[in-house]
């Protein structure tokens, strides 16, 4: 086979183990970032729970001042009662009580409700801020394991680096820079075979002519549809 095709195949295998090493630190490390993010969430969740207590409890607390007031007043009406002459006037307090009552017993059954809401919160939050506490944990040693993960993989990776080095600095620089903007513009496959007329970049027909030219081994082509640099080796030939 032609040097300089060989020198493309295997700068574009190197390259291609490169992106796969790339992708996984970045998986490892979006792993961590979503946990991280769900921490976040969570002291978020507790911040606005805390925030809807407050809110709660102001409102509690008007509702106990109104209801000290409406108890009071039913009570000075009580005691009015015994004060008054005719019936009508005795059948207007009876009135004012039963409503005093009535507006009493409301806002009771309010004030329950409002602390059994309160009440709900608070376990919320417990419940929350156990979670945290599991998943702090978690996080922690999984940082730490991902770190040395990560590590273990960019020393491995320098050694791919230097043979990546070694092989563009082999090439002829137009080439390389010509393979550098596909690999930019075509996802990072440069260099493809194509098989029976085929280009495996865009696995679109290329013309018999050029096919033919591929097929004799000794250059490469641009495919006419993707303009990837095209070769031909025999599938059982490849690695
Ligand atoms: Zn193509």
């Amino acid at each position: 086979m032609n040097e300089v095709v060989s020198q493309l195949i295997a700068l574009q295998k190197i390259d291609l183990q490169l992106d796969a090493i790339d992708t996984i630190i970045k998986q490892k490390q979006d792993a961590l970032d979503q946990q991280a993010a769900l921490l976040a969430q969570r002291e978020s969740d507790i911040d606005d729970l805390h925030e809807q207590i407050s809110t709660l409890e102001q409102e509690r607390r008007t509702l106990d001042l109104e209801l000290n007031e409406e108890l009071a007043h039913v009570k000075s009406r009580q005691s009015k009662m015994m004060q008054v002459q005719t019936g009508r006037e005795q059948t207007a307090l009876l009135k004012e009580i039963e409503d005093g009552k009535q507006g009493i017993k409301e806002k009771e059954e309010k004030m329950v409700a409002i602390m059994e809401e309160m009440e709900s919160f608070t376990a919320q939050i417990a419940r929350q801020q156990e979670l945290i506490k599991g998943e702090t944990k978690n996080l922690l040693t999984e940082t730490a394991i991902t770190k040395e993960d990560i590590e273990a993989i960019i020393n491995n990776k320098k050694e791919h680096d230097s043979t990546r080095k070694k092989q563009a600095g082999a090439m002829e620089l137009r080439l390389f820079n010509k393979y550098s903007l596909l690999r930019e513009r075509r996802k990072g496959v440069a260099v493809v075979n194509v098989l029976e007329g085929v280009c495996q970049g865009c696995f679109m027909s290329i013309p018999p002519q050029q096919y033919n030219i591929l097929l004799r081994g000794d250059r490469h082509l641009d495919c006419p549809v993707c303009q990837r640099i095209i070769y031909h080796l025999p599938m059982d030939e490849q690695e």
